[in-house]
């Protein structure tokens, strides 16, 4: 499982999608089945990746992808983000059965994927906000499950 940080061509919105590979994502890219969740435009790309800084130095660049807070026109219903979500849940659930749950292992284990250390596979695992966010620094994709589940090592 794949995440890919999005921008439409209409009003260069971000967004993050959720694909199980890359092939997965050039398919549905090419078959317009990708929508801006803001927008509804199909025309989609992967967004531009600001350089990576230093992790050690203060003057790091923080890519300007964050929603803005304040309400404003053409951002997305709570219906739609909903909608988002349930859909992100579904894909989720249903791709769960084929992944392997590594536990605290997550982001050791995602890093070696990233790093060519490890075969790629679909994984699910714990992280603490630290390490999740040190992976998304590296820009390695990672994504809070959005299904309930019990960790196998917790079962008994
Ligand atoms: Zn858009």
């Amino acid at each position: 499982m794949i995440v890919f940080d999005l921008c439409c061509a209409a009003g260069a919105h971000r967004f993050e999608a959720w694909f199980a590979s890359s092939d997965s994502f050039a398919d549905q890219q090419a078959r317009g089945l990708i929508a801006c969740p803001v927008c509804g435009d199909s025309e989609v790309a992967k967004a531009i990746m600001a350089p990576r800084v230093g992790a050690k130095s203060n003057q790091q660049i923080s890519v300007a992808a964050k929603p803005v807070d304040a309400p404003a026109a053409g951002e997305p219903s709570p219906e739609l983000v909903r909608k988002v979500i349930a859909e992100i849940a579904a894909k989720q659930a249903e791709m769960l059965p084929q992944s392997r749950w590594v536990g605290r292992d997550f982001a050791s284990a995602a890093r070696a994927m990233h790093e060519g250390r490890a075969k790629e596979d679909l994984i699910h695992g714990q992280a603490s906000p630290a390490e999740a966010e040190a992976l998304r620094d590296d820009g390695i994709a990672a994504m809070p499950l959005l299904v309930p589940i019990v960790p196998p090592d917790a079962v008994n």
